[in-house]
């Protein structure tokens, strides 16, 4: 056994060199620089880097710690094979969910940031990364129309703790003693049908439980449905309950409906005014996937600059019309790891006055937005202790990156691609696109064998009862199709990476609509794509049995 101080110094050259050293430091960028090399070497035409395995969760279990380490080369390989079988998210063929390619800068930003650990707990350990967090929050109120004299807000573990902090200042307005004493009255929480899951871990966790949420329906459009909204609300507050925040979403996961922000807003504020509320009810716009659709605000649409084809404008004006209203809202969520083209996580909650934060600082008196006098210190107010930088650096590096320009171009090009994708699908009768009135890069679908109306079938899936068992074999059948295609794609074959939405909606007789989703995040991709990704889909019709030819089998 060798001396400790031997291993030590051998320990030590695995650390980035402290102190300047030419000869360490390169050592350091050489290996950063092999592992980026090997994990290159992974990749071929496919969207997949590798070879995709089954997983083995059994050996997993027999994992333990080795007595002695490895080298940085061996620990390297290592993590470079854990790398084998992931999607590729910039793959034009990519079309697999909200999971944008990052770009470069970003992961430069990840990975210097990293180096130097700071910790957004307060300035003192992180300096500058503090004052790009506030620099990035000063970005987007402009960007959506705050003041960002009076905004603020911080970076945070997802879209989820957007909407986790948004809801919880709402708790605090409709409930002051809710943070001291707990939540004893009845509370509820309002969001849509189509809102993210997320709404249950939050009126779970902040103890306003997931049962008092009030869920509304939305329209055809996935938007909330207003006269629903009012109903309840009305019903609500007339039955003593107080209400923690709207969620209203701004883009949604599956199909980017968007919810009616201006109306909304007007309706609290006639419902405050109705009830003669202590409290304004807290609305929050969880735009985690549409903020970004922002940079269209000041967009010249009747000289389109930058040349997009007529039906790409509609889409995207279509969108301003309601994005445009985010500033109404009193705090609003953004992901930059999903529409920012920055690796996870990368989340920023605003809020329109950044007073609000005070109702969360421990203890209570005392101010949160201690930067206006040289000290910032957002762990007064923050539920995470330490907040790592990296987020924010990611952030900032693909802002900076991008530029409005850069933003409009992308988001366009998604949505011109998004287009096409449809065109293709639509070309042949067997398809139906069921988000076609979202104007967003998400297409979701449903494809049917050869001898249904695809004219008819949608009105009588929803609509009529007596199609309950096609409902459900439809569901198998698109179903098979997603697993001919996933098998395809896997053992490289071609095709697209998509997804599959076990709910799309119910139908009126509450069965659940599967769909096929494509997702395009990919700045690579161009029309031949497209066309290979809907010739897979047609392939797949004549790879699986249709519904009622799988019966017969089965008789
Ligand atoms: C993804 C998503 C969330 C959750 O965000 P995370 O970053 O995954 O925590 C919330 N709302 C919407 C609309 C989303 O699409």
């Amino acid at each position: 056994m060798s001396c400790y101080r031997e291993i030590l110094s051998k320990v030590r050259l695995a650390f980035p060199s402290p102190v300047s050293d030419r000869v360490h430091d390169s050592y350091f960028v050489h290996s950063m620089m092999q592992a980026v090399d090997k994990v290159d070497a992974l990749k071929s035409d496919r969207p997949i880097l590798g070879e995709y395995t089954q997983l083995d969760y059994e050996a997993a279990l027999q994992s333990n710690l080795n007595e002695t380490g490895m080298s940085i080369e061996a620990v390297t390989s290592e993590l470079v094979a854990y790398c084998k079988g992931l999607t590729i998210p910039g793959h034009p063929r990519t079309h697999h969910n909200v999971i944008p390619p990052p770009t470069i800068p970003s992961l430069i930003a990840m990975l210097i940031t990293s180096v130097y650990n700071p910790n957004l707990v307060w300035d003192e350990y992180s300096h500058r990364v503090a004052l790009a967090e506030v620099e990035v929050g000063a970005m987007l109120a402009r960007l959506i129309g705050y003041n960002p004299e009076h905004s603020g807000g911080l970076f945070t573990f997802g879209g989820t703790g957007a909407t986790l902090y948004g809801v919880k200042v709402g708790l605090e307005k409709a409930v002051p003693a809710a943070g001291g004493e707990g939540v004893r009255e009845d509370v509820t929480l309002i969001g849509s049908s189509a809102s993210h899951y997320c709404r249950y871990n939050v009126a779970s966790w902040l103890g306003i439980g997931a049962s008092n949420l009030i869920t509304v329906n939305t329209d055809a459009r996935n938007s909330m449905r207003l006269d629903e909204l009012r109903e309840k609300l009305h019903a609500a507050l007339h039955g003593g309950a107080r209400v923690a925040a709207i969620i209203a979403t701004m883009g949604t996961t599956d199909a980017f409906g968007i919810d009616d922000l201006d109306a909304i807003v007007k309706m609290r504020d006639e419902m405050v005014e109705e009830f003669k509320l202590p409290y304004r009810i807290h609305v929050h716009a969880d735009a985690v996937i549409g903020w970004a659709w922002s940079v269209f605000n000041d967009y010249d649409f009747e000289n389109n600059p930058l040349g997009f084809r007529p039906r790409t404008l509609r889409m995207l004006a279509t969108a301003r019309r309601d994005i445009c209203h985010l500033h109404l809202a009193d705090s609003v969520g953004f992901d930059f790891h999903k529409s920012g083209f920055a690796p996870y996580t990368s989340s920023m909650v605003l809020f329109k006055e950044r007073n609000d934060l005070s109702l969360l600082s421990r203890p209570q008196k005392q101010m949160p937005y201690l930067y206006q006098f040289g000290e910032y210190r957002p762990g007064m107010y923050t539920l995470e202790s330490s907040r790592g930088g990296s987020g924010v650096m990611s952030a900032f590096a693909s802002l900076k990156l991008l530029g409005k320009l850069g933003f409009q171009v992308l988001i366009g090009h998604l949505v011109e691609m998004t287009q096409l994708l449809r065109e293709h699908l639509l070309g042949q009768d067997s398809v139906i696109i069921l988000n076609r009135d979202n104007v967003g890069p998400v297409t979701v679908f449903r494809v049917y064998p050869d001898d249904e109306d695809v004219l008819r079938v949608r009105e009588q899936e929803t609509n009529d009862a007596s199609y309950r068992d096609r409902v459900l074999q439809h569901n198998d059948y698109n179903r098979a199709l997603f697993k001919w295609m996933h098998d395809e794609v896997m053992a490289a074959r071609g095709g697209g990476v998509l997804s599959l939405t076990d709910c799309y909606q119910l139908t009126s007789y509450g069965e659940p609509m599967l769909g096929l989703k494509s997702f395009i995040m990919s700045p690579f991709i161009e029309e031949e794509m497209i066309m290979a990704v809907a010739n897979k889909i047609f392939a797949a019709r004549k790879g699986v049995a249709t519904p009622r030819a799988r019966d017969k089998q089965a008789v």
